[in-house]
């Protein structure tokens, strides 16, 4: 039986494997009984298998590095969701839907023969309307014109790239300026950009009225990189199938034994220098004990969600500032509206008419005639689950059924049911105006490496795939790849028996 050397000293001296094996302990584990089958050694263990976590696991195994993903569903893509519609096979994509015409997103797609095609290009999605969903009544908004909007995203452009690293992460000069804390809505009335901030919220409606966060946490989606697609255009995948990909990444890391899907980590135990990290996994077939030399963390940081982890204290007290919303996405059946309307929910009395949340964002046509995609959003709370399910899929039919008493001529009276009911939730995470003059962010990307431990996720850089991607991959990967090398060769100066480099 061959156990990796950091295994055996780990046994004599891991506070994480004593207390494992303790009878009655948390996990009541007899680490003995682990079988070689269920140890693992690997490169680096990565928490999370949804955009960051497969990004990076195929990225570092292309890169030679051995990879474990270990995902608590029972399939990756994270936010990347399609309903296959059973009785047409059409797929709808309810989750994850358009990336940037970048390098980084077509060398992906590329390497899984996924073709891309030009978001829109096939669009027969039919007419929108606009109502309030609180009174049902439909609202005659006008708009800015697109001229007057396109002006306005110049204008924001020509701000941010005075910021070139805004475009690459949180990458905050120190003080950080007065600009990039002022509330949105301050900073769109300083730069007179109040002109796109209907169409950003179209593009982005995840925080709902976001003219009150810190202007950065508005940039971090509405990056360069994505304004410069809203004059290019945006790519989707030509199948309408955002999930093949990640159906294709599955079957890889599967048949490479680099995934283990509807798995926790239970226990970490991470320390700095050349140990490297060790993790107990819970999986269907029992615990598995996972040993890497760096650990990478997608999952969202939030401390309800890291408690298994042993979290030192600079960690808990970074994490412990982020707060976030409860963003949920729904297929639902016989609404009463025709097939091909869309309704989006703004307010009549509010700034750029924004909707008062919770509630409902839209109600979207979908390609299949009697299906309609819902959207429903929590405002910004320091919880993670916010709302109840319940609530929130009460709430949507709540809101439907208030469009259909108030306009019976034009709606059906229906009682509509879900198909398909998903929580992104915790979305958006971000942190306070104060928090950001506080340096948090020099605080958050001071981590990376930390104890053999990096993180990459939304929370890191931002809720777009593509700008994520290329956080990940120009911003530690080759540090975290230098990382493995030296252990590697210091794990190999250590095993020779001269105790030198063979
Ligand atoms: C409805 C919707 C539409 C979107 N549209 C777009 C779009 O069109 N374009 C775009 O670029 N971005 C879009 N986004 C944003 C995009 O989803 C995010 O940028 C991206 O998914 C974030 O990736 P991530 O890896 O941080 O998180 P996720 O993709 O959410 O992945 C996190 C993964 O970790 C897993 N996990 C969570 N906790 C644990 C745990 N304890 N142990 C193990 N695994 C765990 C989850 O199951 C999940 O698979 C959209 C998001 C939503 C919700």
């Amino acid at each position: 039986m061959y156990f990796p050397v950091h295994f055996v000293a780990l046994l004599s001296v891991s506070p994480l494997l004593q207390a494992l094996a303790k009878p009655g302990s948390t996990a009541d584990i007899d680490v003995a009984s682990f079988s070689p089958d269920d140890i693992l050694d690997k490169d680096v263990a990565i928490i999370g298998g949804g955009s960051a976590g497969c990004y990076s696991a195929i990225s570092l195994k292309d890169k030679g590095k051995s990879v474990v993903v270990i995902e608590k569903k029972d399939r990756v893509g994270g936010n990347t969701e399609t309903y296959i519609d059973p009785a047409t096979g059409t797929p709808i994509d309810i989750g994850v839907l358009v990336f940037h015409n970048i390098s980084v997103v077509t060398d992906y797609f590329n390497r899984f023969d996924v073709p891309l095609t030009p978001y829109g290009e096939d669009d027969n999605s039919g007419q929108s309307a606009y109502y309030d969903f609180s009174t049902g009544a439909e609202l005659n908004l006008s708009f800015p014109s697109a001229n007057k909007t396109a002006a306005a995203f110049t204008r924001y452009a020509e701000f941010l790239e005075e910021y070139p690293r805004l475009n690459d992460g949180l990458f905050l000069p120190n003080p950080v300026p007065e600009d990039l804390i002022m509330p949105f809505g301050e900073f769109a009335d300083r730069y007179d950009i109040g002109a796109s901030l209907n169409t950003m919220y179209e593009l982005d409606p995840a925080v709902g009225n976001f003219t009150t966060v810190p202007t950065v946490e508005r940039m971090r989606t509405m990056s360069l990189s994505l304004v410069q697609q809203t004059e290019t255009g945006f790519l989707t995948t030509a199948h309408h199938n955002n999930s093949e990909i990640y159906s294709k990444i599955q079957t890889e890391l599967l048949s490479a034994s680099s995934l283990l899907l509807d798995s926790e980590v239970i226990s970490t135990l991470r320390k700095d220098g050349r140990e490297g990290i060790s993790l107990v996994v819970r999986t269907l077939n029992g615990y598995k004990l996972i040993f890497a030399k760096r650990l990478l963390i997608t999952i969202p940081p939030k401390l309800d969600i890291l408690a298994p982890l042993d979290l030192s204290a600079q960690e808990e007290s970074v994490f412990s500032r982020f707060i976030d919303v409860g963003y949920y996405t729904s297929i639902v059946n016989d609404t009463g509206l025709p097939d091909d309307l869309s309704i989006f929910n703004y307010n009549p009395n509010t700034p750029y008419n924004f909707p008062i949340l919770p509630g409902v964002y839209n109600i979207q046509a979908t390609p299949v005639p009697g299906l309609h995609l819902a959207i429903y959003g929590t405002p910004r709370g320091n919880k993670s689950f916010s709302m109840p399910t319940d609530q929130v899929k009460a709430d949507i039919i709540k809101g439907i059924k208030t469009l259909q008493q108030a306009n019976p001529v034009k709606f059906k009276q229906t009682e509509p049911e879900f198909v398909v009911f998903s929580s992104h939730t915790p979305f958006y995470l971000q942190v306070s105006a104060d928090d950001i003059k506080d340096g948090f962010y020099d605080k958050l990307y001071a981590l990376q490496g930390l104890r053999n431990t990096y993180w990459t996720g939304a929370a890191f850089r931002g809720q777009d795939s593509s700008d994520l991607w290329r956080y990940s991959k120009e911003e530690f990967y080759s540090q975290l790849c230098m990382c493995i090398c030296v252990s590697t060769l210091l794990k190999t100066a250590r095993l020779s028996p001269a105790g030198g480099l063979p």
